[in-house]
């Protein structure tokens, strides 16, 4: 089968190769990929930011179909369709994994880095952690929800918000275009946009954003959320920038929450006073379980989200991983396992 692997002398820190599969294990299920997006973690992954990892398999937005089953599999059959997410395993056993925070198991397998991933023809997956895909949801827009479809929608269930309350996205990217809908269109919230790119609002305005903010131009984007409502009852950051999170804690009202996504490698300013006075919660969400994914793709299935994909081929991958690092990219960039485009 062919994949992608980890190699720090390529183009982009990756090539393409054939690979034997291995023999399945108990528990596990060969899937036949259909689709993987390619994610800004696997950047990272690539270029070693999370240490080497030379000739690992990459891939944590894999769709595909079951092939395979080991003798005492029982959760998964042939033909059944299931994902390969960034959370691959858990131990089960652990205090975060029996209290319904299995992201959180200190001994968590990661799909694409700790393991190899689903960015090739073929993947092993251990059959009870990859979630089914339900009926009526495009494989290409279910890559799109296995990571940043399930990360936004779980954020928003970490902020708690209310029908009718006022939420504040912050980056309205690949994450922050799907945590829109999923604040809009299933929690019933009202949303604001922020972001420093006047097409990513656009995008934001159409899928459903109230307001729009983009601070470059309008000024600090709390100070016109503080004026214009009071203050946001949550914010959820996805943008990669520390100024995004320093706004966010003032754009909020008392006792609200800021939800961190966004990766940036920095630290944030907490203005002490204003945690305390103010009963501010800022705490971090990191992707979701099993169960957030399987509601996240549901919504996705009911046509409440619809993912931005656009299918590339495999042979393309270099490139795609050079365009996304220049950020040149709308949407979400997905390779096609099945077909060739090109010719
Ligand atoms: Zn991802
Ligand atoms: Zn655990």
């Amino acid at each position: 089968m062919k994949a992608v692997v980890v190699n720090p002398n390529s183009k982009a820190n990756i090539d393409i190769i054939e690979k034997e599969i291995r023999p399945l294990k108990a528990g596990e299920a060969l899937v036949d990929i259909e689709y993987c997006g390619v994610c800004h973690t696997d950047l990272h992954v690539a270029a070693g930011d999370f240490g080497n990892v030379e000739g690992r398999v990459l891939g944590h937005e894999g769709i595909g179909i079951v092939s395979k089953v080991a003798d005492d599999v029982t959760s998964l059959k042939i033909g059944d369709r299931v994902s390969v997410a960034w959370m691959f395993e858990a131990c089960g056993r652990c205090e975060y994994c029996t209290t319904g925070r299995e992201t959180f198991c200190r001994n968590v397998k990661n799909a694409g880095y700790s393991v190899d991933g689903g960015m090739a023809e073929q993947c092993i997956v251990t059959a009870d952690f990859a979630v089914k895909v339900p009926e009526g949801l495009h494989p290409a827009q279910a890559s799109s929800i296995t990571c940043a479809g399930v990360t936004t929608y779980k954020a928003i269930k970490v902020a708690d918000i209310k029908p009718g309350q006022w939420i504040v996205i912050y980056g309205c990217g690949g994450l922050g275009n799907l945590a829109i809908q999923y604040a809009k269109h299933v929690f019933n919230a009202k949303v604001i946009a922020v972001d420093i790119n006047n097409d990513k609002l656009a995008l934001a305005k159409e899928i459903g954003a109230d307001i729009t903010i983009n601070p470059v131009t309008e000024g600090d984007a709390d100070k016109i959320i503080q004026e214009q409502i009071g203050g946001a009852y949550s914010a959820v950051v996805t943008a990669v920038s520390k100024a995004a999170f320093n706004s966010a804690v003032n754009a909020v009202r008392a006792c609200g929450k800021v939800i961190a996504v966004g990766l940036p490698s920095e630290t944030m300013d907490l203005n002490i006073p204003r945690l305390v006075l103010d009963g501010i919660e800022v705490v971090g969400s990191l992707v979701g379980t099993r169960k957030d994914l399987e509601e996240a793709f549901q919504f996705g299935a009911e046509g409440k989200v619809v993912p931005v994909v656009q299918t590339r081929c495999l042979h393309e991958v270099a490139e795609v991983f050079e365009e996304m690092k220049q950020g040149s990219i709308q949407g979400r960039m997905v390779i096609d396992f099945k077909s060739n485009h090109c010719g």
